[in-house]
Formats: structure tokens, sequence, C-alpha cells
């Protein structure tokens, strides 16, 4: 019966935003080109379903693939993403093609969301790209921004596009598969919460501690994203990237297997 009803609301999902981070998409020295197809491969198969806006990271790691500069230096990082968004885009170009989807590039900073002119211009950008089949691919505008203008991590700014395009549900796929009930790195027993309604002032004040070394988030960022996303009221879903079974499940089925739902719940 839960099952039934889980299925039926699912239903009512009309356009879903979808995240990837940098690890899942590149390894050290190159593009990571397998997981890349598998992930256009479901993304193809969903858009078929629903309404699909894809927000991707991994511009400053695949630009590491082609130049080895620092990148904790603010201009060296720049640069980077600046030869990473060509090698991100036309390595998912290649991919789409292959589903005879065509994808469109939409650079953000935090400043398309607090003016209602601009908010409204990116809205109608993605909803155009969208009527004329196009899968719009959204990354920050990491090469213009200023420090000031920056959202720094991708999950925030897909918590805010998911919004702003009024999509009923953000999927994070990341290297970090579910919000666990104990830290798993020091804790074997550590569970997958599949379902959190609630996040506390203390669980986002933790520091930040990505897995990876060009991915900026972890999981507190991925726990800012859901607050924002549940305070809107709407759902977020924290997966896997690697493996993607459990996110084709739900995203195909309305079958959850793994991962972690955030939702509000009255209590
Ligand atoms: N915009 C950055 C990039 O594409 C990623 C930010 C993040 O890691 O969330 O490289």
């Amino acid at each position: 019966m839960e099952n039934i009803i889980q299925k039926l609301k699912e239903e009512k999902i009309k356009r879903i935003v979808i995240k990837v981070g940098s690890s899942v998409l590149t390894n050290r020295t190159s593009i990571a080109k397998e997981r890349m197809l598998n992930l256009v491969s479901l993304i193809a198969k969903v858009s078929k379903k629903y309404e699909v806006v894809l927000v991707s990271s991994g511009a400053v790691a695949a630009g590491y693939t082609a130049l080895k500069l620092d990148r904790a230096k603010q201009i060296s990082r720049k640069v980077l993403a600046s030869a990473g968004q060509p090698i991100l885009m036309s390595s998912y170009k290649n991919k789409f093609d292959i589903f005879g989807i065509n994808t469109a590039q939409i650079l953000l900073t935090e400043d398309d969301f607090d003016s209602r002119k601009h908010t409204l211009i990116f809205r109608q950008i993605i909803d155009t790209s969208i009527a004329n089949g196009m899968l719009p691919i959204v990354n920050e505008n990491d090469i213009s921004t200023t420090p000031d203008q920056l959202f720094g991590d991708n999950d925030q700014l897909s918590a805010h596009v998911a919004h702003y395009v009024d999509a009923d549900l953000l999927v994070i796929m990341s290297d970090i598969n579910g919000y666990y009930d104990a830290n798993p790195n020091d804790n074997p027993d550590a569970k997958i919460r599949s379902e959190v309604n609630f996040i506390t002032e203390e669980e986002l004040g933790a520091q930040q501690t990505p897995n990876d070394a060009f991915a900026t988030g972890g999981i507190v960022t991925k726990l800012k994203a859901a607050d924002y996303i549940m305070k809107q009221g709407r759902k977020m879903f924290l997966c896997s990237g690697f493996d993607l079974e459990t996110a084709t499940k739900y995203l195909m089925d309305g079958e959850q297997i793994s991962g972690t739902l955030f939702r509000y719940k009255k209590k």
C-alpha cells in the first residue's frame, strides 16, 4: 500500500533537476567517460518521462586534466574552469548525440537569483530550451564571478535552480550515497537514513568535508541544499552517482532502494 501511495505521489512530478558532482565525472587525468555515459543514458531515459535540467560540476576538474595549475589560487581556478567547461560540454555533447538530445549550456552566478529580472530571464531560457527538446546543462559561472558573487558549490546552486525553475524534485548524484546516522568513515555500523524531514542548525553548521580534492561540498553543502529545498516545500533525493541502480529505480519506478529522501513533514 505504502508503495502505491508513493508511486501516486511520484506521478505528480513533472520537472526534475539532477545534479552531478566533479568526482563522478572526472578521474585525476581525464573525464570518467564510462560513468558519464551511464549517467547520460539514464538522463535520456528519465527525460522521456519528466522535464529534466542537469546541473553539472566538473569544469575545474576537467580543466586540470588539460593543464596542472594550482586550483587553490583564485585566478588559476578560473583558468582551469575556462579550459575545463568546453571539455566538459563537448564530452556531454558526444554522449547526448548518441541519444539524439541537444544540450544548452547555462552558466549562472548568485546574482541571477536575487534580481527578478535576471531570475526571470534564466527561467525563460530554461523553459524555452526544454520546450524545444533541449537539455539545459547548468554550472556556476566560475569564470566571471567575483568572490562575493560565487555560490562556491553546486549543491546549493542546484537547490536554487530547482526552486526557481519550479522543479518538484532535486536529485543529487554524488560520491556520498546518502545521509548516514553516523560518520561512515569512522563508523562501520553507520546506516543510511532513508528519509529526513528536518535538519538542525548544528548539522548545518558542521565543517565541510569533501571526499574528493575537486569537490567543494561534502555532506554539509548537501544538507544546506536539502534544508533550502524543504523550506520551499520541495523534495531532494541524495544517492550515489557511481552506482546508478538507486537513482534508476527511484526515477524510473518511483521505488527507493537506498539513498536519502529529504522532504519536510510537520511533526
Ligand atoms: N563549478 C565548479 C566546477 O564546475 C564546481 C563547484 C562544486 O564542486 O560544487 O568545477
